[in-house]
């Protein structure tokens, strides 16, 4: 079990530590240091709520029970992972500003917070100095300062001090700003450096953006994403601009006009985000994130973290290795993070350089096609560590569709880099999944032999985070509800039927459900599944198991 919350620190407007920015933000961890007395923070980072959080996720228990189970940010199928207290690494700061904001956002809860929070609304340069002097004290690296919270940070007055007061103490970590760009840029930014300003604008027209950004202007967002742009790319900075879909800006017109706005203004990204609002889109939504008419490669698909809940996320160990190309003409690529979603697809993020000059990067697995890789991120860090390579954007960090073909071992991913005119070298990587194909079908052990029942399975793969999926399907003469799973007596979890099969009906007249099917995603559980051991599948009825079958994995 793991969480966001052991490498990010959530600071708010008035100083108080929360358990990062959603359904935990009930739960205070501490709050900076009001005197010298107070603990510092790396005490604070010790804390026993800290412990709690830890003990709780090291033994598989959520930290704060009927708060964990609705945050964004619980991943109940990671391995616990701990950066804050072994490394003393922070991956981010999130810093609310402010809590002051002109919008009236009908899902954003800033009116609730500012009726029911004590204390400041504006984060100080001073408590800046404090919180970064003290971690920089504590031998803390930061990755990245964001600002965000539930106001808009531009709000806070002294804005650009908060900026440079970073910049001072903690100069080469990343600035990341979100807003809602409602607002002067000369003012608020000033000529500080923002390495990424996000800008959400949600609608390419007045009339559609003001149904959610109630009392914004899109004329003043989209002149401050100007702003932004001319001032921050020619430094190197980033611009994104955040479209967040919801049913009042999702028609045709309005998404390939902001792809055109956005082409025209050159944007660095144009992201379209799913929303797990009451009002999202219900025509783009994360079950079908490919049908999104995407007309330039500047363009990213995103959702909400929630949606992130059981997706499996692969840190590859190593780098690809080179399998073709010239040996003359240098070439290396990176895979920093593969993520396979619930619904099939696979964001990819990393980068690949060469001295030849390239266009993209094509991922193939069993010779299929499975999406282009577009160069649409800076990274300077690349040229710092491989002189060699003079190109900075040269990062990658897509979301591609679901193929055709699985990933697994013996269906090896290669990395094509690719010129305008031909391909410069390929790349292989092996990603780290076990697969099993059953030899035989599981044996009914258990159940009223009346009833006719049967069940196969397909396939098993064991991801390295320990998640497996199973797909296969079970049938019987009674209506079965899901399929539970059981080995060595412990639930590992439920098979839903979500897959029609009537191949199984025409050789099996037998049965009359077609939705018979399961592939599931199931969490890694306290028995880690291995060659050797048997599977116990219980085919349940809405009141009681009906049979049960089992599977060697020899
Ligand atoms: S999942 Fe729990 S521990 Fe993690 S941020 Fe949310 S409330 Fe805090």
């Amino acid at each position: 079990m793991n969480c966001d919350i052991l490498s990010t620190l959530y600071v708010k407007s008035n100083g108080e530590i929360l358990c990062n920015d959603d359904f935990g933000e009930r739960v205070s961890l501490g709050s900076c240091r009001q005197s010298a007395d107070d603990p510092d923070i790396h005490q604070t980072l010790n804390n026993d709520r800290y412990q709690n959080i830890r003990e709780a996720l090291k033994n598989d228990r959520t930290p704060w029970p009927e708060v964990c189970e609705n945050c964004s940010f619980f991943r109940p199928d990671e391995p616990y992972s701990n950066d804050l207290h072994q490394k003393r690494i922070i991956q981010k700061i999130q810093i609310e500003a402010s809590l002051a904001c002109a919008l009236k956002c009908p899902e954003c809860s800033n009116l609730i917070q500012i009726k029911t929070r004590s204390g400041g609304r504006h984060f100080t340069p001073e408590m800046m100095a404090d919180l970064l002097g003290d971690l920089k004290e504590n031998h803390y690296q930061i990755r990245s300062i964001e600002y965000c919270g539930q106001g808009e940070p531009l709000n806070n007055p002294r804005f650009p001090e908060l900026l440079a007061t970073a910049r001072k103490i903690y100069p080469d970590t990343l600035q990341r700003v979100i807003t809602n760009g409602n607002h002067d840029f000369a003012k608020t930014i000033n000529s500080e450096y923002v390495e990424e300003t996000v800008v959400s604008i949600d609608g390419a027209f007045q009339e559609s953006y003001e149904k959610y950004r109630v009392k914004g202007s899109i004329a003043k967002a989209f002149k401050f994403l100007n702003d932004a742009i001319a001032c921050q790319k020619p430094k190197g900075g980033i611009v994104v601009w955040k479209y967040v879909l919801f049913e009042t800006n999702d028609s045709e017109k309005e998404l390939l006009e902001a792809q055109r706005l956005g082409d025209e203004f050159k944007v660095t990204r144009l992201w379209f985000v799913h929303s797990h609002t009451k009002n999202r889109s219900k025509k783009y939504t994360y079950d079908n994130p490919h049908t999104i008419p995407i007309q330039f490669s500047n363009v990213k698909i995103d959702s909400h973290p929630s949606y992130f809940r059981h997706a499996i996320t692969i840190n590859p160990d190593e780098a690809p290795h080179k399998i073709t190309g010239n040996d003359s003409i240098k070439c290396m690529i990176a895979v920093d993070r593969l993520v396979i979603h619930e619904n099939g697809s696979i964001n990819i993020s990393g980068w690949a350089n060469s001295q030849a000059k390239l266009s993209h990067v094509t991922l193939e697995v069993e010779d299929q096609e499975v999406g282009d890789l577009a160069f649409v991120v800076r990274r300077p860090d690349v040229g710092k560590l491989y002189p060699v390579f003079t190109e900075v954007l040269c990062g990658f960090d897509s979301l591609l569709p679901p193929s055709a073909v699985s990933i697994k071992p013996g269906q090896v991913m290669n990395f094509h880099l690719c010129s305008d005119k031909d391909r410069v070298a390929t790349f292989a990587l092996a990603p780290q999944v076990k697969v099993i194909v059953p030899s035989q079908v599981p044996n009914r052990i258990a159940g009223d032999n009346s009833v006719v029942c049967l069940m196969h399975i397909d396939q098993v793969l064991i991801y390295k985070n320990g998640s497996i999926s199973i797909s296969g399907w079970a049938n019987s003469q009674a209506k079965l509800s899901h399929v539970t799973l059981e080995v060595e007596d412990q639930e590992v979890g439920d098979l839903a039927f979500t897959v029609r099969r009537p191949v199984i009906n025409e050789h099996h007249s037998v049965f009359t459900e077609v939705l018979s099917g399961f592939n599931s995603l199931l969490p890694p559980s306290a028995v880690s599944i291995k060659p050797g051991q048997v599977m116990n599948f219980h085919l349940c009825s809405d009141k009681d198991r009906v049979a049960t079958f089992a599977l060697d994995l020899n």
